[in-house]
């Protein structure tokens, strides 16, 4: 009944859009005019073709052209999906279910078109998701430079947006009509609101360094009931397109610890001091790139000084005793106890310490 409707609907602004162009037909048309394209024709809805989708339908019309026909956000409220499992407060929102009753494959239908995705930032991926140190990296990081604009990459619902103390910073989650949730972290603004209903491409929040983060970056994460999997088998992130139109989630992709502890994120390995001092504000995530790399050289350089300095590579530090100088001055100078300085160099409290001799500090 309600189709029915929206059909007269659009059956009445067609007619009006056709009257308009009949109208400006009648006018000679000016010299050197292009004749009109098919898709500018008159055209009138035909028929509605159903998709896999329930909310989605086609619309055919009299001119041979079609579009997709989908309810307004507001009718959304009452998909499951929007309402079951659905947690403004916390980071999960499926502990009830366990890793073993997942399925073995999800059939993850994520676009219709190209309108209803965007990749979220565009850049390098500088740390990609898998084992870090002891523990897993669950998402991918992007350096960017602070204040870059975070799009939604997908359709869908805000469940959560607010400062995450598990080292997240200001995150944004967006859970998408398939169920896939999408988690932007280290923000330096949100733009969003937990229930709120966004459309891909839209500005979720600005890109930051909140959280346990050493730098500028986006850490974007992919998690279907709470576990994750590599987002870049969905996007190329450094190309900004999507990989699949339906994508096969298997359950071999997930990460069984993914929802081990709140405290997820950890400090990324590199520091970006660069860039928070130094930006214009115009860098490419290239720029980014290459800065990092800059620093890096320039600590391997100073490694090497500090290694023709007396200071060893292995973080052994050293100190020549000059005139004036006391254990426990030195304790202070270099961070340590006097206790650790003894030990090192198997001295005791009261050792007089002789001009000239060399003391290990760490
Ligand atoms: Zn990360």
């Amino acid at each position: 009944m309600k189709l029915r409707h929206i059909l007269l609907v659009i059956t009445l602004a067609c007619f009006t859009v056709s009257l308009t162009a009949q109208t400006r037909r009648r006018s000679a048309p000016a010299p050197g005019t292009t004749a009109p394209k098919l898709e500018d024709l008159p055209k009138r809805p035909l028929d509605t073709i159903p998709t896999s989708d329930p909310e989605t339908k086609i619309i055919l019309f009299s001119n041979n052209t079609w579009s997709y026909y989908r309810p307004s956000l507001e009718r959304l409220d009452s998909l499951p999906v929007y309402t079951q499992h659905w947690d403004t407060t916390g980071v999960f929102a499926y502990r009830d279910i366990a890793y073993n009753d997942l399925p073995p494959v999800v059939e993850l239908k994520l676009v219709d078109d190209l309108t209803q995705f965007k990749s979220p930032v565009t850049g390098k991926v500088l740390s990609k998701y898998g084992p870090r140190r002891r523990r897993n990296h669950n998402g991918v990081d992007i350096p960017l430079r602070p204040g870059e604009p975070v799009y939604a990459t997908f359709d869908g619902r805000v469940r959560y947006a607010k400062y995450n103390t598990g080292g997240y910073g200001n995150l944004v989650i967006v859970r998408h009509r398939n169920g896939l949730e999408t988690w932007n972290a280290h923000l330096s603004k949100l733009n969003v609101k937990p229930n709120d209903y966004v459309k891909a491409g839209q500005v979720i929040g600005f890109s930051g360094n909140t959280g346990r983060s050493r730098g500028p970056h986006l850490h974007y994460e992919m998690r279907y009931q709470d576990q994750t999997f590599d987002p870049e088998f969905i996007v190329d992130f450094e190309t900004g397109q999507l990989k699949y139109q339906t994508f096969a989630l298997e359950k071999s992709f997930f990460n069984i610890h993914s929802r081990a502890s709140e405290i997820l994120e950890e400090e990324d390995e590199y520091d970006l001091p660069l860039l928070t001092s130094n930006d214009s504000g115009d860098s490419t995530s290239q720029d980014i790139l290459d800065q990092i790399a800059e620093a890096q050289q320039k600590e391997k350089k100073a490694a090497v000084q500090q290694k023709q300095a007396g200071i060893s590579s292995s973080g052994a530090i050293y100190h020549t005793i000059k005139s004036g100088d006391m254990l426990g001055k030195l304790a202070i100078r270099y961070g340590v106890t006097i206790d650790q300085i003894c030990r090192l160099n198997g001295i005791t409290r009261n050792t007089v310490l002789r001009l000239g001799k060399k003391l290990r500090i760490k």
